[in-house]
């Protein structure tokens, strides 16, 4: 049967790597919440109420949303010492639902045996609701530091991001299915590969 499984972890856990994987080995279509939410910063809707949200300078010469710029604004500090990006959520969010629906119906017409939804925030953004199943992806912390740092992070953004997502305990207590991706890539991959394969046939 059809089925839609958000997977969600800490940052760096293995989500999108893991995903893409078993999308090689099963006829699942991937949705990358990243990916949607670059798609809707090229939405004039969206970027007349980032502007004035945010005011001109988060443009370029262009007249397009620069994202380094925007991504400076929205991890700064409001008055309270907050960081801005719950703004810049309320505004991209539900356009980001809108498209995860639209591509979710798109794969079900396609005859897909089902959708894996990539998203970091998918339980804070209430996307879990689109959601049949949740997978968390638990890998030790410091392997994930590690990645973080290799994409270029500092160990400030690192703690920043880790903070502005729900714990990770909150967000294993949420799910149906836990994968352990503290050994290889190819044991994690098996794990999801086998849950996969078990709810698109009695999910
Ligand atoms: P984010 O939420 O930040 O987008 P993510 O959860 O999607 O991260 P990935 O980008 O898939 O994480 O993985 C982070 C890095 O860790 C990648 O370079 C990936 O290849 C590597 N990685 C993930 N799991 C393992 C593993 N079990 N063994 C070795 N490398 C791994």
């Amino acid at each position: 049967m059809f089925a839609v499984l958000g997977v969600v972890g800490g940052i760096g856990s293995g989500k999108s790597t893991v995903c893409r994987a078993v999308t090689e080995l099963l006829p699942v279509t991937l949705i990358d919440g990243d990916r949607l939410g670059h798609e809707v910063l090229t939405e004039s809707a969206v970027i007349e109420k980032l502007v004035r949200q945010f005011g001109q300078t988060i443009l370029d010469t262009e007249g397009r949303i620069d994202r380094k710029t925007l991504g400076k604004v929205v991890w700064s500090n409001d008055e309270s010492g907050f960081p801005r990006l719950k703004e810049l959520e309320q505004i991209v969010h539900p356009r980001i639902q809108e498209r995860m629906k639209t591509e979710i119906e798109l794969a079900r017409t396609s005859h897909q045996c089902g959708v894996l939804l990539d998203a970091a925030v998918m339980l804070e953004s209430g996307w879990s609701q689109i959601c049949d199943r949740i997978i968390f992806i638990d890998r030790p912390d410091q392997a994930r530091k590690a990645a973080a740092l290799a994409r270029g992070w500092s160990e400030q953004q690192w703690i920043q991001r880790e903070q502005s997502q729900w714990t990770l305990a909150d967000k294993k207590t949420k799910a149906d299915f836990v994968i352990d991706n503290s050994g290889g890539l190819e044991l994690a991959v098996r794990q999801l590969m086998d849950y996969a394969q078990q709810e698109f046939q009695w999910g």
